[in-house]
């Protein structure tokens, strides 16, 4: 089974990802952890993927394809990709790797939510440079107000989880998404999940869909 995920700021959908890769044993291959590594690397790359993000703008596509289609090659199929395509550019792409290497993608699944459930969920978002520890002002609220549970570092917001660039990012999105989901629609792959409510709230509208898909997969 392969699966695209995708979704605005905020959607959930690295959390469902995660849970979808532990309930099937997928590969997961997040666009977004593997550029903010580059970032953390310091690399010459990571510096200039930097600069593109704080501003609010998307990376350029083929710094983009070539970082997944090569994290692609190391896992043929059974994957979840998460963040990538976003651009009629990364669609061209992927659908070279996949038809090269005779791989179907089975479903295009969009964890959709408003710009305003975005932003608040986003923004509210504090993280610990130190360890890595992720919290949120309302949702999950660190027990020493500005402090890491873990390991007591000062919590920071990153920069592009500020309101304004949240903002900037859904729009991108929305613009970005609308050619590509036309796209998947007409491949007859797409699916849209309604992003709102509670992480297990959205997952008992994804889990059955993807059962599904598992079962007619591994019928013969
Ligand atoms: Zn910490």
């Amino acid at each position: 089974m392969n699966i695209l995920i995708f979704g605005p700021p905020g959607s959930g959908k690295s959390t469902h990802s995660r849970k979808i890769t532990g309930l099937y044993g997928m590969t997961y291959i997040s666009s977004g952890d593997m550029i903010r590594a580059e970032i953390s690397r310091g690399s010459g790359l990571g510096r200039e993927m930097k600069h593109y993000l704080a501003v609010g703008e998307l990376i350029p596509d083929v710094v983009v394809n070539s970082l997944v289609i090569s994290r692609l090659r190391r896992d043929r199929g059974n994957f979840i990709l998460d963040g990538y395509p976003r651009t009629a550019e990364q669609v061209l792409a992927l659908e070279n790797y996949l038809y090269d290497h005779g791989i179907n993608i089975n479903v295009a699944m969009e964890i959709f939510i408003s710009k305003e459930e975005s932003i608040e969920r986003i923004s509210g978002r504090r993280v610990c440079p130190n360890c890595g520890e992720v919290y949120h002002v309302r949702y999950r609220p660190p027990k020493v107000p500005g402090k890491c549970d873990v390991c007591g570092a000062r919590l920071i917001q990153r920069s592009d989880d500020r309101p304004d660039v949240v903002e900037k990012r859904y729009e991108l999105y929305v613009k970005n998404m609308k050619p590509i989901i036309k796209f998947y629609k007409k491949q007859g792959i797409y699916v849209r999940i309604d992003g709102h409510g509670g992480i297990n709230e959205v997952w008992e509208r994804i889990r059955p869909l993807l059962d599904y898909i598992h079962s007619q997969e591994t019928t013969p």
